[in-house]
């Protein structure tokens, strides 16, 4: 608490308010003017004071304000923070019979923001889900009137398996990101085999991997371990290698590694995907983490991608108090690297 009575009064304000304002959450100011007599820790915080004066001009207008109308006054305001502003809701309210007035002030640019990003992908989704919408409202169309033609009707109704396979994909990787994203408890960390999670990850994609003429070199040793939720370690090697598979030509390899790294922050499991694809440019490479980023999306489109893979990975590593790594290089391929925990640690 720190208290900015001037000397001359020293027992201006009672204890009790000075316990009030430590209790307070929010920043409270008692200001004359732009003069401040009193206020707390999250007052400071917040950069509203400056030996003993008001920071923000439009604060000092907003206490000026209610205390020429002798009324309570609340308003959004942004104060200055750094070169930038930050948004505020303030609440000001003069003391009878005297020049002073009393500040309730709220950080609200924390929220602001998540609600924009709430706001945004709340949009994405939307659109990401009209495009198979609509397609498989016009293709069921087509097929009614395609009813006595067996060629066209067999085209179309393929056709409508794919985007209904898209829009169910789509939908489980909401819920997986949804759950992922919090609400849900961390995941139950076991030991488990790398080779196991990568074998696992591996079988639903052989089918995948040799129809794009696409060979997988897998060199993990039998012993490895690492200390994680064994489903999510495997969805997260799946969906960089479902990547790996998508973004590189018929004919090259795409390779697992995985090693023990001892430092002196302690031991971590680094399990790499690698392929000689199309690569990423250095634009691009903090963007594919963002849910919906697609550097092409017409390319994400037609191998059947979703925009959200990496997104699940990065939340995953992260789930697991870890990290995730990349090294690219536009027309020489891309690594991803997880750094996991490995057991004892
Ligand atoms: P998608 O479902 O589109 O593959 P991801 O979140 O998995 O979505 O990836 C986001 C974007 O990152 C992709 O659309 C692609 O542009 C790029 N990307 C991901 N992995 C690779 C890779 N191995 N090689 C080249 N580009 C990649």
């Amino acid at each position: 608490m720190r208290r900015a009575v001037s000397e001359s009064e020293p027992d201006a304000f009672p204890a009790e308010l000075d316990a009030v304002f430590d209790a307070l959450e929010s920043a409270a100011i008692i200001a004359e003017g732009s003069r401040v007599l009193l206020s707390n820790d999250a007052a400071i915080a917040l950069r509203l004071v400056w030996e003993k004066h008001l920071t923000s001009k439009e604060l000092s207008l907003l206490a000026e304000e209610s205390r020429a109308r002798g009324q309570r006054i609340s308003r959004e305001l942004a104060i200055p923070w750094g070169d930038a502003t930050r948004a505020v809701h303030a609440v000001a309210v003069p003391i009878p019979s005297s020049k002073r007035v009393v500040l309730l002030v709220t950080d609200i640019e924390e929220s602001r923001r998540v609600e924009a990003v709430r706001r945004d992908f709340i949009a994405n989704v939307s659109h990401e889900l009209k495009t198979p919408v609509g397609a498989m409202l016009l293709l069921a169309e087509a097929i009614r009137d395609a009813r006595d033609d067996p060629e066209t009707l067999e085209r179309f109704t393929e056709r409508l398996h794919q985007e209904a396979t898209r829009l169910s994909r789509l939908v489980k990787e909401l819920l997986d990101l949804s759950r992922l994203q919090g609400g849900e408890p961390l995941p139950e960390m076991s030991e488990v085999a790398v080779t196991e999670i990568v074998s696992e990850a591996l079988e639903p994609l052989k089918v995948r991997a040799e129809s794009s003429g696409i060979q997988i070199d897998v060199s993990v040793s039998d012993e490895l371990r690492v200390l994680g939720d064994r489903r999510q370690l495997v969805t997260a090697i799946t969906n960089l290698v479902e990547n790996a598979i998508a973004y590189s030509p018929s004919g090259s390899h795409v390779g697992i590694g995985a090693h023990l790294r001892v430092a002196s922050e302690g031991r971590t499991v680094e399990i790499s995907v690698s392929d000689s694809g199309i690569g990423i440019a250095p634009a691009d490479q903090e963007r594919i983490f963002e849910r919906f980023y697609r550097v092409d999306a017409g390319r994400s489109r037609a191998t059947g991608g979703t925009g959200l893979g990496l997104a699940i990975v990065k939340h995953i590593v992260h789930n697991h108090g870890g990290r995730i790594s990349l090294w690219s290089k536009p027309g020489v391929g891309s690594t991803f690297t997880l750094h996991l925990p490995a057991p004892g640690t």
